[in-house]
């Protein structure tokens, strides 16, 4: 069984960590917040001081936090992972960030001699708990199959994807599918609400035809029809506003550098900064619902 250094115990890093500690292995966990280590530790995670001894010695270190300046700050800092590592330890990077950063790792990783890839996830924090993620793997073809092995108690999907940034590259563009998706998701909802149409009536339909979705079938953002959606529960998050909205802005940022036109997802980020100027941030994104009922302008 492996040793595991693990920094970023949050939404998905907890659940995470507990897979991999119940499929045997040891996780040395590693947070800023002692609210998410304490909940990792009730899923059996060592919590430890510092990034040193979370890298020290183990045969991997998986990192999952918020964006790509948390990702350089904890790789490439003074007391970060690539100086206190041994270079035959693995390092697998599996937040969501932007392509510029992580070419940055891939690089500074690769000139200190350490292999390195990028395997962000897709599935949300039901599939961190349930073990069944999908990672996307960019990185070298050897350190792609040793990760593999590795993340297997997380996921059910694992697909390389690549050279280094193939799998930042998956990440961003699924997800400005997924949150343009859950615009047309809430538009279509409220206009067949106001054409006299149930509401489980029309979601029936929609399952079932040209209009479905993962966001139709996950996060419906009207109560009462898809029991795993944020909207039976006043919008408290599964997937923060101000997460999505980084999330579409690598998107945009990706399509600035390539030349690439998306107005729609431009239009959808707009939605998203308005609910966060609003003070919804915090809340669960598919609440863009009430920009197209009215309920918020
Ligand atoms: P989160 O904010 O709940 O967790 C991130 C954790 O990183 C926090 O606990 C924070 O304290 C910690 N952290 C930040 N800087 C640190 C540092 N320097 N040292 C140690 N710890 C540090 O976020 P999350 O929901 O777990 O998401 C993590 C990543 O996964 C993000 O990039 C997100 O976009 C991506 N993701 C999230 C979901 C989801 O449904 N929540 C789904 C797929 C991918």
């Amino acid at each position: 069984m492996a040793t595991i250094g693990w920094i970023g115990l949050g939404n998905m890093g907890g659940p995470m960590t507990a897979n991999l500690v119940q499929a045997g292995h040891t996780v040395r966990g590693f947070d800023l917040n002692p609210g998410a280590v304490a909940a990792a530790e009730a899923g059996g995670v060592t919590s430890v001081a510092g990034i040193e001894d979370a890298v020290k010695g183990a045969d991997v270190v998986f990192t999952m936090l918020p964006k790509g300046e948390h990702a350089r700050a904890v790789y490439l800092g003074e007391d970060g992972v690539l100086a206190h590592a041994d270079t035959s330890t693995l390092l697998v990077d599996s937040s969501t960030i932007d392509i510029e950063s992580a070419a940055a790792l891939h690089e500074a990783a690769a000139e200190k001699g350490f292999r390195f890839v990028d395997a962000p996830v897709s599935g949300g924090i039901s599939g961190a708990k349930a073990g069944t993620l999908t990672f996307m793997i960019g990185g070298e073809e050897g350190a792609v199959k040793d990760a593999t092995a590795f993340i297997e108690p997380m996921a059910r999907n694992i697909i390389p994807t690549g050279g280094a940034t193939t799998g930042q590259a998956a990440k961003i563009c699924n997800n400005l599918m997924l949150f343009i998706n859950l615009a047309s998701t809430a538009e279509g909802a409220v206009l067949a609400d106001r054409l006299g149409l149930d509401k489980q009536v029309f979601w029936d339909i929609a399952s079932v035809s040209s209009g479905d979705s993962w966001a139709l079938r996950t996060w419906y953002p009207v109560p009462g029809v898809v029991e795993t959606a944020a909207s039976n529960n006043d919008f408290a998050p599964t997937f923060t506003t101000e997460l999505a909205n980084k999330d579409i802005g690598l998107a945009i940022a990706a399509a600035r550098d390539t030349g690439t036109p998306l107005e729609i997802g431009t239009h959808v980020q707009q939605l998203f900064q308005r609910l966060i100027d609003e003070g919804e941030g915090g809340k669960d994104c598919s609440m863009i619902i009430k920009l197209v009922d009215g309920s918020l302008q």
